[in-house]
């Protein structure tokens, strides 16, 4: 029997989430249905459209913007959410398990998993995150796990990066065991985008300025061994600033198949090989 599965967005058309599980349940020799599911820009409607969705038999959906901290807050309220969707604060997974609903987030680990692909070391690294929106928050967790060991979080409003860190330490302490110890022992330091200077192993890209002709104001004095831009599929000033600097460089479109795998897998058990995709 065919698996059923949606990504719920406003707007939705462009999303090429259909094609990649498409991809991936080849892989497996399974039968999915994957659609695209638009909704209209409420919580309500957002609520309705996941009752119908799993009250007529559909086994996992995807959320995408702007619902993935709608998502999160009624998990909270009604089910269940994993680590990562508590301490980013967002769900871009939801499943059911026996009969309760779940909030998940693979986005972070997607980036570890991409950047493990690249062969980006991340175990005692220094690294600078630019942005303090859903993205960078739902990266923290991921990056701590993996045993970076000073992270700094750059945004054109400090003031947000400073909320998004308190925010995240305190979840994270109140989850206790293994993840409130790894956030009592680590620091995670604010700035201005202009005042991030010195050198990191990796510098990460988390704001959307890549949708508009703005440049971000780096300083002279960043430098980097590796640049990641979250974006991807658009030419990105951000990589060519510090490829010609030398560093190595990657855009975020192998975080978005990874992410993705990290869903399917919790939905179908099946696990994706990147290597031998037919995408
Ligand atoms: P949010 O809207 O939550 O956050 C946007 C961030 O970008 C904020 O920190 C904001 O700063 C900053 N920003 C926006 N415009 C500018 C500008 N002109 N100059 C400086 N900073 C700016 O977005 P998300 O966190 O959800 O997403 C961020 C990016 O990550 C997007 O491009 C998205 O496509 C990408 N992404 C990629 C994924 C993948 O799988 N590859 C997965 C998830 C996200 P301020 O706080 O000052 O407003």
């Amino acid at each position: 029997m065919s698996k059923r599965f949606i990504v719920i967005g406003n707007p939705i058309s462009h999303s090429k989430s259909p094609e990649i599980h498409q991809a991936f349940a080849k892989q497996a020799d399974i039968k999915v249905h994957y659609h695209r599911q638009y909704c209209p820009n409420d919580t309500d409607s957002f609520h309705a459209v996941v009752e119908a969705f799993f009250h007529g038999g559909g086994d996992g959906a995807n959320v995408t913007v702007p619902f993935k901290q709608a998502a999160h807050d009624w998990c909270r309220e009604v089910g269940g959410l994993t680590p990562y969707a508590r301490v980013a604060g967002a769900v871009n997974t939801l499943f059911r398990q026996a009969d309760i609903l779940f909030g998940g987030n693979t986005d972070g680990p997607g980036l570890i998993a991409h950047l493990q692909q690249l062969g980006w070391s991340l175990s005692g690294s220094n690294v600078a995150i630019i942005g303090a929106g859903g993205a960078a928050r739902g990266i923290i967790l991921p990056l701590l796990e993996a045993g970076v060991s000073n992270i700094t979080l750059a945004n054109r409003t400090v003031s947000k990066a400073e909320q998004l860190i308190s925010d995240c330490y305190s979840e994270g302490q109140l989850l206790g065991g293994d993840i409130g110890e790894l956030f009592a022992t680590s620091r995670t330091q604010a700035c201005a985008i202009e005042s991030l200077t010195g050198h990191y192993d990796i510098i990460i890209n988390a704001t959307s300025i890549g949708l508009s002709d703005e440049r971000l104001p780096l300083s002279d004095q960043l430098s980097c061994t590796a640049a990641y831009d979250m974006m991807y599929g658009r030419p990105l000033p951000f990589l060519e600033h510090f490829a010609a600097q030398g560093a190595q460089t990657s855009d975020g479109y192998g975080m978005l198949l990874a992410q993705a795998a990290l869903s399917f897998e919790r939905w179908t058990g099946h696990s994706v090989d990147m290597h031998t995709l037919d995408l």
